[in-house]
């Protein structure tokens, strides 16, 4: 099942912080082929806020008057449930943001942290951007997927949620493998939505046992001695910073590292930057952009 949601976004007090609430789900049921077999659409009431951001309006076109004969998310989640029909399901959603949502929502309206009905799940973006022509680490729109695959998305309208889910169904049966798609399905266990619940963040202290000697370790890129930091590192802008000159040749640095905290370890950018009166070309002053997972 491909699942596609809009929602939008308020302050909630019962949240103690932000809260995106469903407005709208939209679900395209796939045969093993990935070929479509049923749909489901349903708009929903908001209850937390009654009023839809521009964001929400200017991007789906939903006004506030359309959703006020919309289902509650119980109601809306009880006629989901039925019409998958106690089949084990599998999820599809095109990235994980929606699954995300869908959980925080089953949170909040019904304080239960699993999905009943979900038995595994499958980012529909992650897989078919494997399976595309497209830069690594770039994320590729739906939109975007269904041009570069020359898909029609005739009749289809783009950031409303039944279509987008049909979207993202077109773009799955144009690219799927059943051997290649296994190793995309994770399980909804317990470590899954410890996994998707994860805030990832950005570590502020360098003392922090995260910190590796390696992350924070530059080499000359003119004469490769290792550098040396004049003063202690600074935090700033999200970045560790140092001073490095190299005691070699002398040439003048910066270092920049942004460490961040992930579920599965730490994501670290490394920068080295030349500090040079006139401009040099551009390969001599950066190190690049290096990960570690
Ligand atoms: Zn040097």
């Amino acid at each position: 099942m491909v699942m596609d949601l809009e929602w939008n976004g308020s302050w909630s007090k019962k949240a103690h912080g932000y809260f995106n609430e469903i407005i709208e789900i939209g679900a395209t049921m796939l045969d093993e082929r990935m070929q479509k077999i049923d749909g489901f659409h349903a708009m929903i009431r908001p209850v937390v806020s009654k009023k839809l951001t521009h964001l929400v309006t200017d991007l789906t076109g939903i006004e506030a008057d359309e959703l006020k004969d919309g289902l509650s998310f119980e109601e809306a989640m009880q006629q989901l449930t039925e019409w998958i029909g106690g089949e084990p399901t599998v999820l599809l959603t095109w990235s994980t943001t929606d699954l995300l949502v869908l959980v925080e929502n089953y949170r909040y309206f019904f304080k239960r942290t699993h999905i009943p009905w979900l038995h595994s799940y499958a980012d529909a973006q992650a897989y078919c951007q494997q399976h595309m022509e497209c830069e690594k680490n770039q994320q590729v729109g739906l939109s975007r997927a269904c041009d570069m695959l020359g898909i029609s998305d005739e009749g289809l309208t783009a950031h409303r949620a039944q279509d987008d889910s049909e979207m993202t169904a077109r773009v799955l049966a144009k690219l799927y493998e059943p051997e290649s798609f296994v190793k995309f399905l994770r399980p909804a266990d317990e470590e899954f939505y410890k996994r998707i619940t994860f805030k990832a963040y950005i570590i502020r202290d360098i003392h922090d046992p995260a910190v590796k000697r390696e992350h924070l370790s530059f080499r000359c890129p003119a004469c490769h001695r290792r550098l040396k930091p004049k003063k202690d590192w600074r935090f700033f802008n999200q970045s560790f910073f140092a001073e490095m000159p190299c005691p070699g040749c002398g040439k003048e640095y910066t270092a920049r590292v942004a460490i961040k905290k992930k579920y599965e370890g730490v994501a670290v950018k490394r920068k080295l930057t030349e500090k040079v009166p006139k401009p040099a070309e551009p390969e001599t002053i950066t190190q690049g952009v290096e990960s570690h997972e």
